[in-house]
């Protein structure tokens, strides 16, 4: 069985492929026929299937639109999962918009990226259930012996160099005994000892 543990991802702005681009046109064209007719449905998960894209109006009010972009040739460890407002499709679509904020995998055989922080890279991010055991068993080791929560960022980056801070909020906070002894992890403070632990180590 595999075991979802979200490794850290890289947040940089992506430039937006022609490709892409012309998909959503395709998307645009699309929105304006179902404003016209109440009998175009879009509202589930692959109710818009055109070019590079496959997706539907089934998000959040935020970004109502989701879709995974398969860029054409290899389509193994290169998809995008996007999830977009009508006015960035049109935006991106009218060349109004050339690049994109995305959380893209570290992984160096893996160049899948995700509008969203907490999207779950289906390479990446799922492991063994027998290699995640391990880990939690080496995770409580460093547990017991960690005397400040600037080691347990050190000893955590140890066991798992490519942690980010959804990472570390999911696998450190819940050891038992540790947030009690230590206090727990904010987001701000987690970002800052990843920081200045990494750095340190370089
Ligand atoms: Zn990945």
């Amino acid at each position: 069985m595999r075991v979802k543990r979200v490794k850290g991802k890289d947040r940089r702005l992506v430039p937006i492929p022609d490709e892409l681009r012309d998909s959503l046109r395709e998307v645009v064209t699309l929105l304006a026929e179902a404003d016209a007719d109440p009998e175009i449905y879009l509202d589930f998960d692959d109710a818009i299937q055109v070019g590079a894209l496959c997706g539907g109006r089934c998000g959040p009010a935020s970004h109502p639109f989701v879709f995974t972009y398969f860029p054409s040739g290899d389509w193994t460890r290169r998809r995008w999962h996007l999830s977009l407002h009508r006015a960035e499709i049109e935006d991106i679509a009218e060349g109004r918009m050339v690049e994109i904020l995305m959380y893209c995998c570290k992984a160096q055989n893996c160049q899948c990226k995700f509008r969203d922080e907490s999207y779950d890279c289906f390479y990446c991010d799922w492991e063994n259930e027998e290699d995640v055991q391990r880990f939690n068993a080496r995770l409580a080791e460093l547990a017991k012996r960690v005397a400040s929560k600037e080691d347990g960022i050190k000893g955590y980056l140890a066991l798992n160099p490519e942690a980010g801070v959804s990472s570390v909020i999911a696998d450190y906070n819940p050891i038992r005994g540790l947030g009690e002894r230590l206090g727990w992890f904010t987001v701000d403070e987690v970002e800052t000892l990843l920081d200045k632990c990494r750095r340190s180590a370089d």
